[in-house]
């Protein structure tokens, strides 16, 4: 689904109104260097449809999304000489999202500790059955 407001940062960076380190670039998907990494050789993926949250975006451009994302990771891996790596794909304010464009962070797990950080605050299972028959149905 499309914004009625294409005025992302990242829309500029598609029309090459701002510049950016790209590194990898196809008819559905571009991918370029975090202006602010968290590690050497943090990348953003995002798809060239004006999609705001993932659940928002056209089968088409996930599935192109979906085929380059391990070539990316491999790419940034090599070229770092990292071992490991997080996808990282925020949603929404309340989720982190600061550029309302949907965009895939790979970010490097480097020796030296740079990288994501990860706060996983469990909670108890409790009763789900309902909840996975309400998401199965949803689905
Ligand atoms: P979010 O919090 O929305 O998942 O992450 C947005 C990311 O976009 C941030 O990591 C931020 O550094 C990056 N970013 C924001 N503006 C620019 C820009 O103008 N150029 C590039 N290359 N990255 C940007």
């Amino acid at each position: 689904m499309a914004r009625d407001d294409e005025t992302t940062i990242f829309t500029k960076i598609l029309r090459n109104e701002i510049p950016c380190h790209r590194v990898y670039e196809d008819d559905h998907v571009l991918a370029f260097l975090d202006i602010n990494p968290i590690a050497r050789g943090h990348t953003l993926v995002i798809p060239r449809e004006p999609a705001v949250t993932l659940d928002q975006l056209s089968a088409e451009s996930a599935a192109a999304i979906g085929a380059v994302l391990p070539r990316i990771a491999r790419a940034v891996m090599a070229a770092t000489g990292a071992k490991a790596f997080n996808i990282l794909q925020n949603n929404g304010a309340e989720a982190h999202q600061a550029v309302m464009h949907v965009h895939f962070h790979v970010i490097p797990k480097h020796a030296d500790g740079s990288g994501l950080g990860i706060g996983w605050k469990v909670e108890k299972l409790g009763d789900v059955a309902d909840l996975a028959k309400a998401i199965a149905d949803a689905v």
